[in-house]
Order: structure tokens, then C-alpha cells, then sequence
């Protein structure tokens, strides 16, 4: 289990759902840049990028789809080639053998099912091989049908020390955030919270004297 924040939301700051929506708006006027940081021009390399992103950063996936989406433009295009030759092109994203077992896999049940268009709801989604709801999420959500909210490291540490919620598992962290996050907002509120927890309130020592949302946090140290 990772390193629990919950217990550091000890300061009086009012109830979470009076807070979220001023801490929304103040992160929002920071972070207007607030975004996926994978470059993608359609939902076919949105989905590859997404699934090559687990378990390397995004900058490395950036790297390696600069020249794999000039290669590989349709479903068809990742199965008329050898799967080494697959695993070689994505070699540098990690894991590469199953990466390019699941993009198989997907590519086909894509042209099988749903006509060789990426799906936009979870449902259709989490059925692809090797999409799991985490990838689901972030997928769904940036083609504008956001159903639930992206939970990942950045996240659960900000909703604990925000005193969002007091849950250690996604899923559970997830269902406290979607009943209390604007609908509106599902899609765009992990990228802030990312962002914010790269720029200020990083896991070891929070600088909290820079954060725009000081008064609203409960385990402000200031
Ligand atoms: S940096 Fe901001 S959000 Fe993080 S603990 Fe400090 S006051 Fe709270």
C-alpha cells in the first residue's frame, strides 16, 4: 500500500463539498495550461498513447509516437505487420511485449466490433484487450464523455490532503470524488490536480506558502 496523506487533513477549513468548487476555480485560473500531457491528433493515437503509458512517463511516449503514428495510421496498419516488428517500434515504452500483445488484440476486437472506430463510453472501452479502467477513464474523458474520474498518484495524495476524501484505494477514492466534483468537471480536475502536485504540493514537502489553495486545505502547514 502506498504512503497513506489522509492523516495530515487536521486543520478546520469547512466541509469538502463548500470547498471543492473555489478550489476547482483557483487551480483552474493557475493551471490554464491544465491538459494531457500525451500528444495525440485523433482518438486512435489518443487510445495507442494512452495504452503505452503504463508504467513509463509521457515524455517517453511522446518520444516514441513522434514517429510510430507516422507508421501506423489505421487499426489495419498495426496487424499487417510482423508483432516483432511492433515490439520493436514500441520497444522504448517498457513491457513492449505485452504493450504490443494488447495493441493486437485491441486493433482487431476494433474492426471486429465497432466498425474500426475508437469507442467513447467505459462500457465499450474496458472491453478492449488490455484496457483497463484507469486507461478507460482517460480515454473517455478526453473524447468528452468523461463517466468517472482519473485517480493516480497525484490525485490520491491532493484528495487526502485536501480532506476530499479519507479512502487509500482508487476505486473507493474515485467513487468520494465523482459524488462530490461538478459533472463538468470530471474530465479536467485530475489534470489540475496533477499539475498542481508537480508544482507545489509534492509528496515529501508541500509548499504550501505557494499554493493557491492554502486557506481551503486542511493540511496546509502554514
Ligand atoms: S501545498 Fe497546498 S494543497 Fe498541498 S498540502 Fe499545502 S496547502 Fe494543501
Amino acid at each position: 500500500m502506498p504512503r497513506s496523506y489522509v492523516a495530515e487533513a487536521r486543520k478546520r477549513v469547512g466541509p469538502a463539498r463548500t470547498r471543492i468548487r473555489p478550489v476547482i476555480e483557483r487551480l483552474a485560473l493557475e493551471y490554464p495550461d491544465a491538459t494531457i500531457a500525451l500528444k495525440f491528433r485523433n482518438p486512435l493515437e489518443l487510445l495507442v498513447s494512452v495504452m503505452l503509458s503504463a508504467q513509463t512517463t509521457d515524455v517517453n511516449v511522446n518520444r516514441v509516437t513522434a514517429t510510430l503514428f507516422d507508421k501506423y495510421r489505421t487499426p489495419e496498419e498495426y496487424l499487417a505487420v510482423p508483432v516483432e516488428e511492433l515490439e520493436q517500434d514500441i520497444h522504448a515504452t517498457g513491457f513492449f511485449r505485452q504493450k504490443a500483445k494488447s495493441l493486437r488484440g485491441t486493433m482487431q476486437m476494433l474492426l471486429a466490433d465497432f466498425d474500426g472506430e475508437v469507442p467513447t463510453t467505459l462500457d465499450e472501452l474496458v472491453k478492449l484487450p488490455g484496457v483497463a479502467r484507469k486507461t478507460a477513464n482517460v480515454v473517455s474523458a478526453e473524447l468528452g464523455h468523461a463517466e468517472g474520474i482519473v485517480v493516480d498518484t497525484h490525485v490520491r495524495r491532493l484528495s487526502q490532503r485536501l480532506g476530499f476524501t479519507k479512502q487509500e484505494d482508487p476505486v473507493k477514492i474515485e467513487r468520494d470524488l465523482v459524488k462530490l466534483v461538478p459533472r463538468d468537471d470530471w474530465a479536467r480536475f485530475p489534470h489540475l490536480l496533477i499539475l498542481h502536485g508537480r508544482r507545489v504540493c509534492d509528496a515529501r514537502r508541500p509548499r504550501c506558502e505557494d499554493c493557491v489553495v492554502h486557506e481551503l486545505c486542511p493540511s496546509s502547514r502554514i
